[in-house]
Parts: C-alpha cells; sequence; structure tokens
C-alpha cells in the first residue's frame, strides 16, 4: 500500500517536560527517512491556530535530544477546545498539506489529539510529563530527569542538615500523582513522605523523629508532593518544628524540576516513543496514545486511556464504561491494580526504611 503521508506536523503541548526534544528530534529523523517531511508548530495547538510553523530537517534537530525544554515552544490553548479554534487548526493543516500529527503532552494534550482525529486529521500523542501522572503507561518522558533533578537538590540539602542538624521539607511536583515524591523520598533516605494518594499520619512522623534525633540522628528530609497543596507543607515545618523541637527548613524547587538535561534514560525512552509514534502514524492508526507497558512500547486507544485515567483516580462518571467492552474493562482494572500495588510497595518500603 502506498504510504499517502507526505506531510507531518509535530507539537509540543501542555506542561514542558526534558526528553521532549528527544522525541522531537526521533519524530523528524524517523518520519524523514521514510520518505515524509516533518512539519514542526510553534508553541502547541495555539502554534496550529495561529499559522506558527517550522519545517524541520534532520540538521535542525541533529543534537537537541540532550537539551531541556521544548524547542517546539509550548503552551496553553483555550480557543483550540472552541469549535471555532479547532476549524482554524484544521485549515492550518490543510493549508500546509499536513497529514498528520505527533503530539507531545498530557492528558489535555491527548484529548485534543481525539478532537483533531475525529475531524480528519489523524493524531498520535507521546506522552510528555514530569508527574508520571498517565495511567496508561508506567513510564511518561521526563519522569526519570525530574526525579533525578530532586535527588541531586535532596542530596545537596541533606549534606547542609547534617552539619547543621536540621531537618527540610521539600515540596516537590505533582498536582494529580505522588511518584515523584515516592520515589524520590526513597532515593533521598527521608524519614517521612506526604502523598495525596496516602492519609498522612503526622502523629507518627514526629514521633519516628524524636526517636531518631534522641539515637543520634542530626539531618533529616521529608518529602511532600504539590498535590496536597501548598499549604500543607509550609505548615509542616512549622508542626515538625513545634512537635520534635527540630529546626526545619522549607525548600519548593517548582519549575526547576521540569528543566535541565534529561537523564539518558529519558532521552532513549522518548527516542523510542517517537519511533513508535512515526511507524504508527504511517500504518494508519490514529487517536491512540504510545505508552510504556512491561518495558515494550506499544500504543493504546486515546479513548481507553483517558477513562483508564479516571478509573484510577476513583473519577469514573457515569456512562463512562459504557463504551467498553467486559473485556476492555477487565483489562483497566487489571492495570489500575498494577499500579495501585507498586505505589503501595514503594510507600511501604520508604515508611519502613525511612529514618
Ligand atoms: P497537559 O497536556 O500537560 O495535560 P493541558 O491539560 O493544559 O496540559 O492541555 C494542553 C492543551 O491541550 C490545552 O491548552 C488545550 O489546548 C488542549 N486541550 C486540553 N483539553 C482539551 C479538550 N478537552 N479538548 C481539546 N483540546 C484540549
Amino acid at each position: 500500500m502506498e504510504n499517502k503521508f507526505r506531510r507531518i506536523g509535530i507539537l509540543t503541548s501542555g506542561g514542558d517536560a526534558p526528553g521532549m526534544n528527544a522525541v522531537i528530534k526521533s519524530v523528524t529523523c524517523a518520519a524523514i527517512s521514510k520518505g515524509v517531511e516533518v512539519i514542526g508548530i510553534l508553541g502547541g495547538y495555539s502554534g496550529l491556530i495561529n499559522d506558527r510553523i517550522r519545517p524541520l530537517t534532520k540538521n535542525d534537530v541533529a543534537d537537541i535530544q540532550s537539551l531541556g525544554g521544548t524547542y517546539l515552544y509550548s503552551d496553553r490553548c483555550d480557543e483550540f477546545k472552541t469549535e471555532e479554534g479547532m476549524q482554524k487548526a484544521i485549515a492550518t493543516c490543510k493549508k500546509h498539506n499536513i497529514d498528520g500529527i505527533i503530539a507531545i503532552g498530557g492528558d489535555g494534550t491527548f484529548r485534543g489529539a481525539t478532537d483533531l482525529s475525529i475531524r480528519g486529521i489523524p493524531c498520535i500523542g507521546v506522552s510528555g510529563t514530569i508527574d508520571n501522572d498517565i495511567t496508561a503507561s508506567d513510564i511518561t518522558v521526563g519522569y526519570d530527569t525530574a526525579m533525578n533533578t530532586v535527588m541531586k537538590l535532596g542530596d545537596a540539602l541533606r549534606d547542609t542538615c547534617e552539619s547543621h542538624a536540621r531537618c527540610n521539607v521539600i515540596e516537590v511536583m505533582g498536582r494529580n500523582a505522588g511518584y515523584i515524591a515516592i520515589e524520590t523520598g526513597l532515593a533521598l533516605g527521608a524519614i517521612g513522605v506526604a502523598v495525596q494518594e496516602k492519609p498522612f499520619d503526622k502523629e507518627a512522623l514526629f514521633k519516628k523523629m524524636k526517636e531518631a534525633r534522641a539515637n543520634g540522628r542530626r539531618s533529616f528530609i521529608v518529602v511532600v508532593a504539590e498535590g496536597l497543596g501548598g499549604e500543607f507543607s509550609e505548615s509542616l515545618v512549622k508542626e515538625i518544628e513545634a512537635a520534635t523541637g527540630i529546626e526545619t527548613r522549607f525548600v519548593r524547587p517548582a519549575h526547576i524540576v521540569r528543566g535541565g538535561t534529561p537523564t539518558l534514560a529519558d532521552r532513549n525512552f522518548a527516542s523510542k516513543c517517537g519511533a513508535k509514534a512515526v511507524e504508527k502514524l504511517l500504518d494508519g492508526v490514529s487517536d491512540v496514545v504510545i505508552v510504556s507497558r512491561h518495558d515494550e512500547i506499544t500504543s493504546m486507544e486515546i479513548k481507553f486511556a483517558l477513562i483508564l485515567d479516571r478509573m484510577y483516580k476513583n473519577k469514573l462518571k457515569d456512562g463512562d464504561l459504557e463504551k467498553f467492552s467486559e473485556a476492555q474493562i477487565e483489562e483497566m482494572k487489571k492495570i489500575c491494580d498494577e499500579r495501585r500495588k507498586y505505589f503501595d510497595e514503594m510507600y511501604n518500603v520508604v515508611n519502613t526504611i525511612g529514618y
């Protein structure tokens, strides 16, 4: 069958994540190698609406896999959620003969990809989000780098906490998921980790800290996920001091964790996702997101991935499951169970060995 794709578009949308550039490079090189031209769309869906494009060559992207941020810039665009905005986006695709789009971002970006797909522009989503909050995929592009950035910051804080016999509370990103917090909490030897997915026993933390201090422990790290709200971590600092008498400082690295040089794991995962996205698009697949399941890079229908996400977060709405077969619902439950089991195990280890 002759390939119907002569030119494809690529964009990055929503919150940026280290590794997005490796996806851009991979998509560009894979597509050009198959004789397909690549158009970079600048600033996510707003670039599509406002006709901001940059044709990409292999030379343009040859070394961008090592850069943080996104070479194509990112934006949030409410106009794209309207039918009028959507039609402007489609007009841009028609004007430049863009036959399909690869959209890198989070679940909002995938919703946009579905809206374009059902209006005749085939789209494939690739995860680009540091929070690892795409239930469909075991890992997401940017997650590994974000965790390593937090780990390096936390190690530096540990040094100075140890010198001064202090505690440091670190609030890490993760609006909808506590993955960064539990993974880095373990890596940093945190005495406590607070995440929105689990009830947090402050009294148990204070007791543990007092016992450890009595045992000669000088420094303490407590990691809090952003999802609990800024007031939670800031008031925890005061509560720790009041309950334990241990001097406690607060750090919120915030967007520092979104930037920086992507790790090897992120670069290579991103590169594999990009190549898979091109393969799927040129095979005629649309309205799917590229995911990693048990170390295999595969694809999943976006509508399945979005409802799966709601199931995992206990946010299913009436009728959400109606479009799916019994087997698909079972599959969703299995994925949710796997993820919850992983999260529970991590959480237990952190709490067992935290000191
Ligand atoms: P992320 O992709 O990281 O989840 P957002 O939720 O901000 O980030 O979504 C990114 C962009 O995707 C939005 O600014 C908007 O342009 C588009 N988008 C989000 N939700 C929808 C939707 N329901 N329909 C169409 N486009 C959407």
